[in-house]
């Protein structure tokens, strides 16, 4: 069969209703490949700072990975970018699930939003058609609800990503749900902000072609063609573009055989090697990740907490929990967990945790960290229900369990929140009513912090309810923060605006880097995560490194780590390892690939050779870590061109200087005065973090090379002049 030679775009302009297919060529695939990357290149070509990230003029890209929808292992990703609402730099957020095997089957690798709806809409694509509809019956909707009401009046097998009430009022971290109840989110950097900013409530994809293999489609017209285009210049009226057979991104796979083969070959060892990721799902590693001193245990302050780890953990509760096991698309591993949580009343807690049955998705081991020792609570029922809720009110949990231990920091302190609490005694305020669905309950049910007669006296948020291990308290603040009531609409913020917000030390415990915060597996006790979560594209993100993995014994034997070998507290080798897995891990961003592949030491040289029999391209090793780098750096420069200065590639406070005493990482402190600079030695990047030009020429960004120069001369000159007024 032909290789790739080109992909569909969808072009959607929200505000005119306008919707025309873009060809992507072949020669832009191959640099850029797919997902993130392509993603980059066109969000960079359209970036104007002057533009607020939730205006309508902001775009958002929903794209494919090259791969996805193929037969290589795992390839199912679907990712959303936009210049984030959280952060103001790149934002990119992925998800698993059928959603993009479903998408590749329409015919069209990618969509890009423009403007905004005069209503609210939703884009139904299906067999090579893009209607935009009325979703003014959703809006308010959860994620769950969304779904299901959608797949009613589309397709029983179509698949849903949606925002829920939480994305509508543009709480800056919102995530975008894939599958309703299967949950599979794309939670960081606030994507269902830029969602609710456009008024899209979802996008909705049924295919009836084959992702791959196939070299004709047969659902055409009897023209063979898809159905005839129109134009409206209103939106919220159907309408329709055409996607011609010849257009169509469908991957041909160009030797299917050797790649079959090659898959036959991969995925029993993938699944033999998963062990307690297949078994257990991710929260699976909770208690190696404590023995690890890398759980963030009381907002990052602790080393230990052994046997809360055991009690929360998966091993044990899934003698009563467990339901049953979930792969994403073209899957051997198997990570996904679902389970079934019985109604119960927590007497202990003062109140009802939840009082409807919870069957859903387990917590995964950043849902279940952060509502668990990130908070020193203990009830599992409440973490249960924080994701329950997170996942249908739309909002990332790394983000909103990180900004519920901030205001419990807070509290402690003696900060004063008063003011801002919710005032509403029943916790039921504006988005009462909200959940129509089974949920309906947990939402209405679940009490606000309410003053305790056991104050201290103090102004502060402790007196009024906020304690470290309140899971009610915990759930009252998701409630909040999704509707923007009382100190949910200062905490929706992120807790860098947050802590501002509040002044005096409150920046000091407010944890993030570039204003996302902190996902929880600790730079302490992996030192190559130091350098990583400085530097990442996105701010602190765990999965553009993803080399804590290595710390844990995975192998990389293409860069010459094998099974166990690395010491993870050592800074020998940290930058080098940091810079090497950011490079593969944008390859596999762009491939749509999930990561844990990379865990039984999947690297560049297998990559290359799948892509290489799927694209009939000859990709070696060395092009995809260069395809890799490229992408990294222009992604850097796009945060540059954002703003973000060489300052900015820091740690907090607590990461550089809190020994935590005990704990598998007691004792270990990442050293940046030693690593950054041999970080950006290595990146081929100058002293204030700037690529330079032989550096971005070598990966043949030259007009980038071009852009960077004049921003730099801009800098130095504006510091002259500030050199002369002072
Ligand atoms: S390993 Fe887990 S997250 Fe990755 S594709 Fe499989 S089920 Fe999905």
């Amino acid at each position: 069969m032909p290789p790739i030679r080109h992909a569909v775009v969808l072009e959607v302009n929200l505000g005119t209703g306008r919707t025309a297919p873009r060809e992507v060529p072949e020669e832009m695939l191959r640099r850029y490949l797919g997902g993130s990357g392509l993603a980059a290149r066109m969000l960079y070509d359209e970036l104007d700072p002057a533009v607020d990230p939730l205006a309508p003029e902001s775009p958002l890209v929903v794209m494919n990975g090259l791969l996805t929808g193929s037969p290589v292992i795992c390839c199912n990703k679907v990712c959303l970018c936009a210049r984030s609402p959280l952060t103001g730099i790149w934002g990119e957020s992925r998800a698993g699930g059928f959603f993009g095997a479903e998408l590749a089957r329409t015919g069209i690798m990618g969509i890009v939003f423009r403007g905004q709806a005069p209503q609210p809409v939703y884009l139904w694509v299906h067999d090579g058609q893009a209607e935009l509809r009325p979703a003014g019956h959703v809006w308010g909707k959860d994620t769950f609800e969304t779904a299901e009401m959608l797949r009613g009046e589309t397709d029983a097998k179509a698949q849903v990503g949606a925002i829920g009430p939480a994305g509508e009022r543009l709480v800056r971290f919102a995530s975008v749900m894939f599958g309703g109840r299967e949950a599979r989110a794309a939670g960081r950097t606030g994507m269902g902000a830029v969602m609710g900013a456009k008024r899209l409530k979802a996008v909705v994809v049924r295919g009836k072609g084959r992702a791959c293999e196939d070299a004709t489609r047969t659902d055409t017209d009897k023209h063979g063609q898809m159905p005839v285009t129109q134009e409206s210049p209103r939106p919220c009226v159907s309408v329709s573009v055409r996607v011609t057979p010849s257009q169509q991104h469908c991957l041909q796979v160009a030797r299917p055989d050797e790649l079959r083969a090659a898959m036959r070959a991969e995925n029993p060892k993938a699944r033999d090697d998963a062990g307690r990721l297949r078994e257990f799902g991710t929260a699976g590693g909770l208690i190696v990740v404590e023995a690890a001193g890398d759980l963030p245990i009381k907002n990052w302050q602790l080393g230990s907490w052994t046997d809360q780890a055991k009690r929360i953990a998966p091993q044990t509760h899934f003698a009563r929990t467990f339901k049953g096991h979930y792969a994403c698309f073209g899957c051997p591993i198997r990570c996904g967990k679902t389970v079934r949580v019985p109604a119960h009343e927590d007497a202990g807690h003062g109140g009802p945790a939840h009082n409807a049955e919870i069957e859903g998705h387990a917590p995964e081991y950043e849902t279940a960290a952060g509502f668990g020792p990130l908070l020193l609570n203990e009830d599992l029922d409440t973490v249960f229900a924080a994701n329950e809720l997170c996942n249908r009110y739309g909002l990332d949990t790394i983000s909103t369990a990180a900004a519920v231990a901030f205001a419990f920091e807070a509290a402690e302190r003696g900060l004063d929140l008063g003011g801002r609490l919710c005032p509403s005694p029943s916790g039921r305020g504006e988005g009462e009513g909200a959940f129509n669905g089974a949920g309906t309950q947990l939402g209405a049910k679940t009490p606000s912090p309410q003053p305790s007669p056991q104050g201290r006296g103090r102004t502060g948020g402790e007196s009024l309810g906020l304690r470290w291990g309140d899971g009610q308290a915990t759930l009252a603040l998701i409630h909040q923060i999704a509707r923007r009531e009382g100190l949910g609409a200062l905490l929706g913020e992120g807790v860098r605006r947050a802590a501002d917000a509040l002044g005096g030390e409150a920046p000091s415990f407010a944890m993030h880097t570039k204003g996302l915060e902190y996902p929880f597996h600790d730079p302490r006790a992996f030192i190559s995560m130091a350098p990583d979560y400085a530097t990442g594209s996105r701010g602190s993100c765990h999965l553009e490194s993803f080399s804590y993995i290595l710390g844990y014994g995975s192998p990389m034997p293409d860069f010459g780590i094998e099974r166990g070998g690395v010491e993870p507290h050592d800074h020998g080798g940290a930058a080098r390892i940091a810079v090497l897995m950011q490079n593969l891990m944008a390859a596999f961003d762009a491939l749509g690939m999930c990561k844990f592949v990379a865990r039984n030491g999947t690297g560049p040289s297998k990559l290359a050779h799948w892509l290489s029999l799927a694209t009939g391209w000859e990709v070696s090793a060395e092009e995809l870590m260069a395809a890799g780098e490229r992408l990294f750096n222009l992604k850097r420069a796009y945060n540059l061109r954002c703003g973000v200065r060489g300052g900015d590639d820091r740690l907090p406070g607590r990461f550089l200087h809190l020994d935590r005493k005990t704990g598998g990482a007691a004792g270990s402190l990442p050293d940046m005065a030693r690593l950054l600079p041999e970080y950006y030695a290595l990146r081929g990047w100058d002293a204030r973090g700037f690529p330079t030009p032989d550096t971005l020429r070598r990966l043949g960004l030259d007009e980038v090379a071009a852009d960077l120069m004049a921003l730099k001369a801009k800098i130095e000159d504006e510091d002259d002049d500030e050199d002369e007024d002072d």
